[in-house]
């Protein structure tokens, strides 16, 4: 019995010591860093604080905003700014040649050409109604220049 009880008293004592060299008491790390979870030794993966990762399994912090084995994003937060960012970003497609449209314009813009090209196809008939009066033209120059020294993104988002 005193064996028994001089153990326990033994492991008790041990305990706390154990955390501070492991250095991870499922709090004290600052919230869910990558980088934390990377550094930490791998002798401490059976603890408190830890789970499976939901889609790799793999073990990880209960606070770990992201998984480090698959990417996941677990953070309930975090999962909706990503999601939020999928909805508006590439919400458009890359199709139309900025350069092609520039050109057309600048050419063939007195007809309406790059109207066509970008889809504006009742803009494009009215620039060809107005062909004659020579107002198309000088619309096309300018519409030329703008898609040309328009920034790339911007171009995308408004004719895709
Ligand atoms: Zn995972």
């Amino acid at each position: 019995m005193d064996k028994r009880a001089e153990e326990i008293r033994k492991l008790s004592q041990k305990g706390p010591i154990q955390l501070d060299r492991g250095g991870y008491d499922g709090g004290s790390l600052p919230r869910a860093e990558p980088h934390a979870e990377l550094t930490r030794p791998a002798n401490i993966a059976k603890r408190e604080g830890r789970i499976n990762c939901p889609v790799c399994d793999e073990d990880i912090s209960a606070r770990a905003k992201k998984c480090r084995h698959c990417g996941e994003v677990l953070d309930a937060n975090m999962r909706q700014e990503q999601m939020a960012e999928r909805r508006t970003g590439p919400h458009y497609t890359r199709n139309k040649s900025k350069i092609a449209a520039g050109i057309f314009a600048i050419l063939l813009g007195g007809i309406g050409v790059h109207k066509y090209y970008l889809g504006r196809i009742g803009q494009g008939i009215l620039y060809t109604l107005f062909a004659v009066t020579g107002i198309p033209t000088i619309l096309g120059v300018i519409e030329g220049i703008i898609y040309l020294t328009m920034d790339d993104e911007k171009f995308w988002q408004k004719y895709g």
